[in-house]
């Protein structure tokens, strides 16, 4: 799929129940785009370039709750199996 429309990334600091996310807003459609889909490091956080074509596929959204969800849901699959081997060994030190 080619995409036409050429996004303008500009970086905004969004706040929602106390999560910061710094990312990129893009100020044509308004989309926030997830941080860790796009690296918004090297795309608008960064020095360098402020627009960068879209590159594979990049996670957009309408409010930051739904960028929340997304990053929940899609980058911390990992995170909780983490913390259960976590537990589980602190389980395992524990005396009672
Ligand atoms: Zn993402």
């Amino acid at each position: 799929m080619a995409y036409t429309w050429e996004p303008k990334w500009e970086a905004v600091r969004l706040e929602s129940n106390g999560i910061i996310l710094n990312t990129c807003r893009d100020k044509v459609t308004g989309l926030i785009a997830c941080p860790i889909c796009l690296n918004a490091i090297s795309t608008c956080l960064g020095k360098s370039a402020t627009h960068a074509e879209l590159k594979g596929e990049v996670s957009l959204f309408f409010s930051i709750d739904d960028l929340i969800e997304h990053i929940k849901n899609f980058h911390t699959r990992g995170l909780a199996s983490k913390l259960e081997e976590i537990r589980k060994r602190m389980g395992e030190t524990r005396s009672d």
